[in-house]
């Protein structure tokens, strides 16, 4: 059971999500719009916030902005269409995962159960790692890169951490949507992608001129020490 606070203006739409979701036993306030939801995020402190992109008071993008800019609290966002970009923005300024309406309470309870799962992990202390230039605090979850300090998402972060912590090692994406995004589902989900892709710009190369992160074609990444000389 969570606490979870659900910011849906859709009347119909927001009272059967109520209902399913108080059936799989959660804890749920609602509030039909950016502005009240703001406010009961910061009241009712919830375990996760469950956010439809389109509301009538704000865009969803700045509602996120706002959301961020007074809790850490994880995101759920919920999207009108399969709209790549439109999940592309909400993930870069802080959601955690999306749902594609129509979806049932089930599906988005399976990634609320996900998304909590990864949060209480994410909490853990663990050690610094270090890989050639780049350096790791878990704890103060920082990473420096030639001694600067990258500016990362918390999933970007995931993913530097989990990769650093095996480099040299290939990883599969489907490991990744597994072990980072702790989401079972393979193939379509774009997420891993869009996270690697944003995580090379800010590591400042590319899929074509790989310093630390390498593709490995039709198999996965793999996070390399630039001055081990094993740049293939
Ligand atoms: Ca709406």
């Amino acid at each position: 059971m969570a606490q979870l606070l659900l910011i849906e203006d859709d009347e119909r739409v927001r009272t059967a999500l109520l209902r399913a979701l108080r059936d799989l036993d959660h804890q749920v306030a609602s509030a039909p719009d950016a502005m009240t939801g703001l406010r009961a995020a910061v009241d009712h402190r919830p375990d996760l916030v469950v956010l439809d992109l389109g509301l009538p008071d704000l865009d969803g993008g700045e509602m996120l902005r706002m959301l961020r800019g007074v809790s850490d609290v994880p995101v759920i966002v919920a999207t009108a269409r399969d709209d790549e970009d439109e999940i592309v923005r909400a993930l870069g300024a802080g959601a955690d995962d999306y749902v594609v309406k129509p979806f049932t309470a089930r599906q988005l309870d399976a990634r609320i159960q996900a998304v909590l799962r990864r949060s209480a992990s994410g909490a853990q202390a663990e050690q610094a790692v270090a890989v050639g230039p780049l350096r790791i605090d878990p704890r103060g979850r920082s990473a420096h890169l030639d001694g600067r300090a990258l500016e990362l998402s918390p999933k970007e972060f995931d993913l530097l951490h989990y990769l650093a912590s095996r480099a040299g090692e290939v990883v599969a994406k489907r490991q990744l949507l597994t072990d980072v995004w702790n989401l079972p589902f393979g193939g379509a989900d774009k997420t891993v992608d869009v996270h690697l892709a944003w995580l090379r710009r800010k590591l400042g190369e590319t899929a074509q001129r790989p310093r630390l992160l390498h593709t490995v074609r039709g198999v996965g990444v793999k996070l390399v020490d630039p001055g081990e000389g094993d740049a293939s």
